[in-house]
């Protein structure tokens, strides 16, 4: 891994003093997602601030699914998730799940019953939301708040044992109804849902709300930090009277950091599934979509993400971080390790008049300029190659310096070639150009007899492999209200969003597997796709541009 993260942010401050002070004997941190959906690349940051802050001070990090909702969780975001941050380079210390503590959680309920800091409310979801006040004025309380323990007790056992129907009643926590704080009036604790849990499936038809599970079952696990996003804040007074009143023995911290958000791109586990779920994207791994499955599939690295999140750092404010920057540390870390490769995505033909048919040269390519260890290939030459349509221009703008006719290119790796003639179909569209090569130019002679100013990619015609290319641009347009969870997500829909092109690839990549990683030389960083490759069906897809380079040095 990555050299150690010294930086210094607020939390690792607190940690340093907990620490120092004695309050905490062992950081204990962990990673809290709810299987409802495939992690995403805002989870990513806090999957590196949980398990990079624990390891910095030699303690532990769990993976806690955070199972409290049957009606949205599933086991196949379970095996996903654990995946995701597996492949993203971490190993949790102990994998728990919420549901697993459901029997503690309801007997701490009993308590805060017995206290008499808990009710039964028979109220339904509206006519509670509707007496719950505003930021001005307080709410009102429930006609059943003074219920005796005695009954509250026999109700929620009734509840459990699934004598009501959904939505009948709740258990709400005894607190103020007139608190300043929202999250203070009477929060709900448990709700009804016969529904079947894809864990402990049907034992249970009331379930905890997060407000009440989470502290617990950080408690329960003696979490010390428990690191969460800034819309948890206000709730933090509820974490600690639920930690303080349940008189959970442990007692764990909550501190929160600023969520991650991108550009052009919607990070909520909902609107992702919707855009699955409606068959807009290829699943929750396309390479457009901004999981980490589907990262991994357009051909990001887990080195590549943990360097731009380890740049976002933990700051409390918010605010979109420019796609670009993602971008940035894939093209940093892929450019010193993945080897170059020419590959001719919208082809046009080009017939050497004046190389002899048959004849094949193999020629010198360097794998990597950036690293010599690398070594050469080579790439075979002949009569015929395919250029991309867009280095030939029949009349070219100033300071074009491709082939057009009479001009004289470099083909990289191989001869500088002239351009004679133009073939032309019946719609006039320039369908091949015949050049002629110049022998005493081969690359790596040393001819120094002449120069050119632009330099070419090119593949061979004879061995050239067809190949498919997808080009990505994002899926979603939009400001971050544009994008918001509650917009018609169709309407934002970027249409050029996906391109796929039809080319070719030398025969230097004849033996290429899924996930391997080229550069394709002037035309960006592409990945085997994982789905779609086959030993007779090559596709790459575009893990991102290279800069923009024209004119072309
Ligand atoms: P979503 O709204 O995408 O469903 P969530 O917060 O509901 O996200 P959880 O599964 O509950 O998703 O998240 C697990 C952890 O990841 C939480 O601690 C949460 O705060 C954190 N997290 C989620 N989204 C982001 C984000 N965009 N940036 C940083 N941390 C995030
Ligand atoms: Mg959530």
């Amino acid at each position: 891994m990555e050299e150690a993260f010294n930086a210094s942010d607020f939390i690792r401050e607190i940690v340093r003093d907990d620490v120092k002070g004695g309050r905490v004997r062992q950081v204990v941190t962990r990673f809290p997602p709810e299987p409802n959906g495939y992690l995403h690349i805002g989870h990513a940051k806090s999957i590196f601030i949980n398990f990079e802050i624990a390891r910095e001070f030699g303690g532990k990090t769990n993976l806690r699914f955070d199972d409290t909702n049957p009606l949205k969780e599933d086991a196949e975001y379970v095996k996903a998730i654990q995946e995701d941050v597996q492949w993203l380079g971490y190993q949790w210390d102990g994998m728990f799940f919420a549901s697993d503590y459901f029997e503690e959680m309801y007997q701490r309920a009993v308590l805060l019953i017995q206290k008499g800091l808990a009710y039964v409310d028979d109220q339904s979801a509206d006519e509670i939301r509707e007496t719950r006040g505003t930021l001005t004025e307080p709410g009102l309380n429930s006609p059943f708040r003074s219920r005796p323990v005695e009954e509250n007790l026999v109700l929620f056992e009734q509840m459990r044992h699934g004598q009501f129907a959904d939505g009948a009643k709740v258990l709400r926590a005894k607190m103020d109804m007139a608190s300043p704080n929202l999250n203070l009036r009477d929060p709900v604790l448990y709700r009804i849902s016969h529904a079947l849990h894809h864990n402990t499936g049907d034992t249970w038809c009331i379930y905890p709300m997060y407000a009440f599970a989470h502290p617990l079952e950080d408690a329960i696990e003696g979490v010390s930090h428990s690191l969460c996003t800034l819309e948890f804040k206000d709730q933090r007074p509820l974490y600690d009277w639920v930690v303080r009143e349940c008189e959970m023995p442990h007692v764990p911290r909550q501190y929160e950091f600023g969520r991650l958000n991108l550009t052009d791109t919607i990070m909520s586990k909902r609107s992702l599934k919707q855009l699955v779920d409606e068959g807009l994207v290829d699943g929750w791994d396309d390479p457009r979509m901004p999981t980490i499955s589907g990262l991994r599939r357009r051909g990001f690295t887990p080195e590549a993400i943990r360097s731009f999140v380890r740049e976002l750092g933990v700051t409390v404010a918010g605010g979109e971080v420019d796609y670009k920057l993602l971008e940035h540390h894939i093209r940093q870390d892929l450019s010193p390790k993945v080897p170059r490769a020419m590959a001719v995505l919208r082809p046009l033909k080009v017939i050497i008049t004046n190389y002899p048919e048959g004849r094949v040269e193999m020629m010198d390519a360097e794998v990597n300029p950036e690293d010599e260890s690398m070594g050469t290939k080579q790439i075979p030459f002949s009569r015929e190659i395919y250029i991309e349509q867009e280095d030939f221009m029949e009349v070219p703008p100033p300071k074009y310096f491709r082939l057009f006719p009479g001009n004289e290119v470099r083909l990289r790796n191989a001869y500088f070639i002239r351009c004679e003639d133009v073939v032309k179909d019946e719609f006039g569209r320039v369908v091949e150009i015949h050049c002629t090569y110049d022998p005493e130019t081969k690359s790596g002679s040393g001819f120094s007899g002449r120069k050119v100013k632009g330099t070419i990619h090119w593949v061979d015609g004879h061995t050239a492999i067809p190949a498919e290319f997808r080009l990505y641009e994002a899926l979603l347009k939009g400001t971050e209200e544009e994008l918001s969870p509650s917009v018609d997500l169709k309407s934002r829909l970027n249409p050029k969003s996906l391109e796929v092109l039809h080319g070719f690839v030398g025969k230097d990549l004849e033996k290429v597997a899924a996930y391997d990683k080229f550069q394709f030389v002037r035309q960006g960083y592409f990945q085997a796709d994982p789905k779609d490759f086959r030993s007779d069906r090559k596709v790459f897809n575009q893990i991102v541009s290279l800069k923009s380079s024209y004119p072309m040095k």
